[in-house]
């Protein structure tokens, strides 16, 4: 996006200003696309799509790196006690991974496979699973593959997946994904792509005709669908925390976040 500014856009607050005084001192999420509330898709509910909108540490808009950040009160939702500061760290990613119910129908007993080992990864597969589908999760790292098994998800070593999956969802966050998800689905297969990291791949798309495969892009979602996924305990992310740092700490924090085994990384404002 060519964003300038500060990042971070995975938080939990407390209010501290706002004009609707009922949510002053409320521990909240916060919907990071702050829009118009006027055009076409923000009337349709679709206000992540608002040409016009700022994006929390993204587009416009200074992030969650920060001891203070702003967003519309709309944006903002209050948090059921129930959820911990670390899980509710996680309703954006989580919001992410459910927005894929709402753009394509999945059938409970096809073959899906979440195409990398990472974070989001973690979550995609654990939100999938919590809706009453197995997915498989193909990655690289050993270590990291024990881990979500832990979770109780299906996993397996990437290298040696076969094709003839009928979804292929890429959470690699690394371009050559696209790639091997194309390799990996089956003819008349459905690839939903998760991150944007395939932004300047030169790519052969042959296949993705001759073998009349359907792409989707997909990215955020509602907080709502999320909040109740994680209040009801259905998906258990804690084990995704790897450790917390003071915002003071925040470069010693990154380095540590380049560590693979550590999925996530926190930062603890004042
Ligand atoms: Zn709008």
């Amino acid at each position: 996006m060519g964003y300038r500014g500060v990042p971070g856009h995975e938080f939990v607050g407390v209010v501290q200003q706002s004009s609707d005084t009922g949510v002053i001192g409320r521990r909240v999420v916060g919907e990071i696309n702050a829009a118009c509330g006027r055009c076409d898709f923000c009337r349709s509910g679709l206000g992540r799509h608002c040409s016009e909108r700022t994006v929390l540490g993204i587009l416009g808009r200074d992030g969650a790196f920060a001891d203070y950040l702003t967003l519309p009160d709309r944006n903002l939702i209050p948090l059921p006690d129930s959820i911990p500061d670390d899980v509710a760290v996680l309703v954006e990613p989580v919001a992410a991974a459910c927005e894929i119910f709402e753009q394509v129908r999945l059938g409970r007993d096809e073959k899906i496979l979440v195409l990398g080992d990472g974070r989001l990864g973690a979550i995609v597969a654990s939100v999938l699973r919590a809706n009453s589908y197995a997915p498989v999760v193909g990655g690289h790292h050993p270590e990291k593959l024990a881990i979500l098994a832990q979770l109780g998800l299906k996993v397996d070593a990437e290298d040696g997946l076969q094709p003839g999956f009928d979804c292929v969802i890429d959470c690699t966050g690394r371009p050559a994904g696209f790639t091997r998800a194309i390799e990996l689905v089956r003819p008349r297969g459905r690839i939903i792509l998760k991150s944007t990291a395939a932004a300047n791949l030169a790519i052969n798309l042959a296949p993705v005709v001759v073998n009349e495969i359907t792409v989707t892009g997909s990215r955020c979602g509602r907080f709502g669908p999320a909040i109740e996924l994680l209040e009801a305990g259905k998906i258990d992310l804690q084990q995704l925390i790897s450790r917390r740092y003071p915002l003071d700490d925040a470069i010693a924090a990154f380095d540590d976040a380049r560590d693979p085994l550590n999925f996530k990384i926190l930062l603890q404002a004042s």
